[in-house]
């Protein structure tokens, strides 16, 4: 029997995320040393790009384990194994044994801000788009893996190398 072809499409959904927040350290308030530290160190020393899609300008630093859930989070055990599996930049497990806050180096994840909240991709729409905080996880990973460029499957306006 032959495989059945699917069609390209289009696949729009409508998500209401519901999401508790736990009571946290408002992130301004907060000491940013150590993020700033980190920050540096990935883009301006290790000069690397955006993740997904290798954009050298408009970077940020996604934390891979939410800043806001920082204080609820088991670092010492639950953290390590979500983080081990998640080695964007092949930490040792030795660095990936660091991380006790958010803002550790094996926590963060260079993006563009497109990839990272996805603000530039309908003018007027903040928070919408292709980014990593707009878009389901299947989705997104999926567009950082296809073989080419493809107008079908990268997002609109943005190139997904
Ligand atoms: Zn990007
Ligand atoms: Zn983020």
């Amino acid at each position: 029997m032959e495989d059945k072809q699917i069609a390209a499409h289009k696949q729009i959904r409508h998500l209401l995320e519901e999401v508790d927040i736990p009571e946290h350290i408002d992130r301004g308030d907060a000491s940013h040393a150590e993020f700033e530290r980190n920050r540096r160190f990935l883009i301006e020393e290790q000069h690397l790009g955006c993740w997904r899609c290798g954009a050298m300008t408009d970077l940020e630093v996604h934390h891979l384990l939410e800043w806001s859930f920082a204080e609820k989070i088991d670092w010492a055990a639950k953290a390590k194994r979500v983080l081990l599996t998640f080695r964007f930049y092949s930490w040792s497990e030795a660095e990936a044994a660091k991380v006790t806050c958010p803002d550790c180096l094996g926590n963060l994840l260079v993006l563009c801000a497109s990839c990272h909240r996805g603000v530039n991709e309908i003018p007027g729409q903040p928070h919408t788009g292709y980014g990593l905080h707009t878009e389901t996880w299947p989705a997104w990973l999926g567009q950082a893996a296809i073989k080419d460029q493809d107008d079908d499957i990268t997002p609109d306006g943005h190139v997904v190398a």
